[in-house]
């Protein structure tokens, strides 16, 4: 079966490439191989904080939060079909990341460049972070930056809708797995799944999330993207929550209200880098609790009453997507992962970004070629600057 574009992994980030490739004017005709359609172990079910911020330190990273709130906030528009629409309950909690000491100065340079990028954010010293957000503790932080209109929205609901909405526009969605990638030179020639179906495109994307480096291996191009296992966390203590911002901690506590409780996660990169979904018994222990009572006021009788592991697709070069063509290696493979923990606020971005690439050759209104394979190739890391 012929097609204009097959995309290997139907989750968020392959189920947006599609809708916005489909939404083209000519309206490229797109195959999306899943083999999982539950989705129970695919990133973008599993990542229930579903966390949205433009408080990064690249342009890019900005740009593509920038449109993701437009977009989750106007998501029943965009996945309307048949007059209805999903909601991605998108809620505009707001975001507060707080600085060390030591990361002022970078926390100071990434406000500028926010601020310069039209984002809502205010500068707090510790004072006012603690007066304004009381949990925060004055002595633990170097001061913080307020995004009141940042915030979160539901993965499963983005999900289901997208799916639905590239249906609806005419993309298959096929249950299958794809195992082996024909080669001609440094193009892919065809993709033979494991139901021994052959499909031929010009172009095939890979948005495989955690395990798009084993894919690419099948098709012979090393890529920096494997698994990193990530735990959150649903907690308590036994004053219900009251409303209040995202909060991301220098020392990497990250957590929204939830119900009556909190819910989040510690980020670290000491954890598991294997395809086991099993949690680490002791993680809240030893990494949450002391995390929560040595960063916050009011934790010291916190209790975990849920968790989920997940895994990212985390990109051991530098922790960033990249989004493109693996030019000069295997051209027609584009790749749109490696997004390291940023994938469901990155995903409408990143894949209309996938899409202008593939209809018009070139980004059209987010330039990500920093985030390219050029770097990969080049072994040049294109950083964050950690506030931390
Ligand atoms: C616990 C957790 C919390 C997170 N929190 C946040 C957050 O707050 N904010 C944020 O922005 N991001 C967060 N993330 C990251 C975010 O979920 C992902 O970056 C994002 O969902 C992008 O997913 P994806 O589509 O690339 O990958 P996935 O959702 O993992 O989809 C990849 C799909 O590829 C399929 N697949 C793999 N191999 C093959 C093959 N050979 N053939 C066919 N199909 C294949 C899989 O079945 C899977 O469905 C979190 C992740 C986790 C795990």
């Amino acid at each position: 079966m012929n097609y204009d574009v097959i995309i290997v992994g139907g989750g968020g980030m392959g189920s947006s490439a599609a809708v916005h490739l489909a939404q083209s004017p000519n309206g490229a005709r797109v195959a999306v191989i899943e083999r999982d359609p539950t989705y129970i172990d695919a990133q973008t079910w599993r990542a229930n904080t579903g966390g949205i911020r433009r408080t990064h330190s690249l342009p890019e990273n900005i740009a593509l939060s920038q449109y993701s709130i437009e977009y989750y906030r106007d998501f029943a528009a965009h996945t309307e079909v048949d007059g209805i629409g999903t909601d991605a309950e998108f809620v505009p909690g707001g975001y507060v990341m707080t600085a060390s000491p030591a990361g002022i100065a970078n926390l100071a340079v990434n406000f500028e460049l926010q601020t310069t990028m039209g984002v809502d954010v205010r500068w707090l010293e510790p004072s006012q972070a603690a007066s304004q957000f009381p949990m925060l503790r004055q002595d633990h932080i170097g001061a913080a930056v307020h995004s009141p209109a940042d915030g979160w929205a539901n993965p499963q609901r983005v999900l289901e809708g997208l799916r639905r909405k590239a249906v609806a526009l005419g993309v298959d969605y096929l249950v299958d797995e794809a195992m082996v990638f024909e080669r001609a030179g440094r193009r892919i020639s065809s993709v033979t799944l494991a139901s021994g179906r052959t499909l031929r495109a010009p172009t095939i994307v890979l948005a495989a999330g955690p395990w798009s480096g084993l894919v690419a291996k099948k098709a012979g191009v090393t890529i920096p993207v494997g698994p990193l296992l990530r735990h959150d966390f649903d907690f308590e203590v036994d004053a219900p929550s009251a409303p209040q911002p995202f909060i991301r901690d220098w020392a990497r506590i990250a957590f929204r209200p939830e119900g009556r409780g909190y819910r989040g996660g510690a980020q670290t990169t000491a954890t598991s880098r294997s395809f086991d979904f099993a949690a680490d018994p002791n993680f809240f222990e030893t990494m949450m609790r002391p995390a929560l009572t040595d960063s916050l006021h009011g934790f010291e009788g916190v209790r975990q009453v849920g968790a989920v592991t997940g895994l990212f697709d985390f990109n051991a070069l530098d922790q960033n997507a990249i989004i493109g063509p693996c030019s000069g290696t295997l051209d027609n493979l584009y790749l749109l992962t490696g997004f390291s923990g940023h994938g469901f606020m990155h995903a409408p971005g990143a894949g209309r970004a996938i899409a202008e690439l593939i209809i018009h050759g070139e980004f059209r209104t987010i330039d990500l070629t920093r985030l390219g394979w050029q770097r990969v190739v080049d072994g040049k890391p294109y950083l964050d600057r950690k506030a931390g």
